[in-house]
């Protein structure tokens, strides 16, 4: 029970297959009160409902500072307390460098960049009031390799910003012993890959990975763990690697 109570807000958790719900499952496994927050107020009200009594489901579009700032005022009048944020949300858009244009740009960066900034200035009032908080931000590999097979360049720019807007914050709050961390998966098994790889795809990408697998949802959600909880006490501005060795 490592969140045992602890309040625990997760952003793109509503898709059953993603690795926001994931790690909200396992958040709630290990005793946290989950906060789901995604774009469709009944997905996230179902999917909080399958996790049990006692969880939260939200809708909100983490790009709009007046929602997310609405979603929260419901977070603290119903707990009165944030101990954990996971900064998940994320699209991609599978666009070569001379496609990409001005919607295209804004729409990836305004869910991974200003989302992120947003929620988390939403939520450090709290924890800073708390002494006591961990942000956690999934960023990708895509930020490191400079490009992937899903997203497109202004992808890789948003989680690289993701990166390097999470160790400024780190570096800020740690003297309110609020942590931040990120995440960088490398290719994982959700609703992105699902039925969109071909067998010759997919032996190119494993051609790259040495453990010789794509990533489950789950491998995310024990960093998440590990990063929400005490077992990461000490850690704060790092990048944790999940990506079955893609960049070794
Ligand atoms: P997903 O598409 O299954 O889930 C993303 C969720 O975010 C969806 O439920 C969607 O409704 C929600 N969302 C989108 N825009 C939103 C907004 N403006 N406000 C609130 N919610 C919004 O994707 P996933 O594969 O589970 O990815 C989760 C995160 O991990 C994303 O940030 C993604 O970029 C990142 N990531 C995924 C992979 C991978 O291989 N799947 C690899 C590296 C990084």
């Amino acid at each position: 029970m490592l969140l045992k109570d602890k309040v625990a807000i997760i952003t793109g958790a509503a898709s059953a297959r993603g690795l926001g719900f994931a790690t909200a499952k396992l958040f709630a496994e290990n005793g946290a009160k989950v906060v789901i927050i995604d774009l469709n107020e009944a997905a996230s009200i179902s999917a909080a409902r399958s996790l049990g009594e006692g969880h939260l489901g939200l809708a909100a579009n983490v790009a709009d500072e007046a929602q997310v700032q609405a979603a929260i005022g419901q977070v603290m009048a119903k707990y009165g307390r944030v101990d954990v944020l996971v900064n998940n949300a994320g699209i991609t858009q599978p666009l070569k460098l001379m496609d990409i244009r001005r919607e295209n740009y804004d729409a990836v960066l305004d869910v991974s960049l200003r989302g992120t900034l947003l929620m988390s200035q939403a939520v450090i009032p709290t924890m800073r009031a708390q002494k006591s908080g961990s942000i956690v931000c999934i960023s990708s590999v895509s930020a490191q390799r400079g490009g992937g097979i899903f997203g497109g360049p202004h992808y890789s720019a948003a989680k690289a910003g993701v990166l390097g807007l999470a160790r400024a914050m780190a570096r800020e709050l740690g003297p309110d012993n609020v942590r931040v961390n990120c995440i960088t998966p490398g290719l994982i098994q959700t609703d992105i890959t699902a039925g969109k790889l071909t067998d010759e795809m997919t032996a190119g990408i494993l051609a790259g990975i040495p453990m010789n697998r794509l990533g489950d949802a789950v491998d995310i959600a024990r960093a998440a763990l590990f990063l929400g909880s005490d077992l990461s006490s000490y850690s704060t501005g790092i990048t944790l690697d999940v990506n079955g060795g893609m960049l070794i």
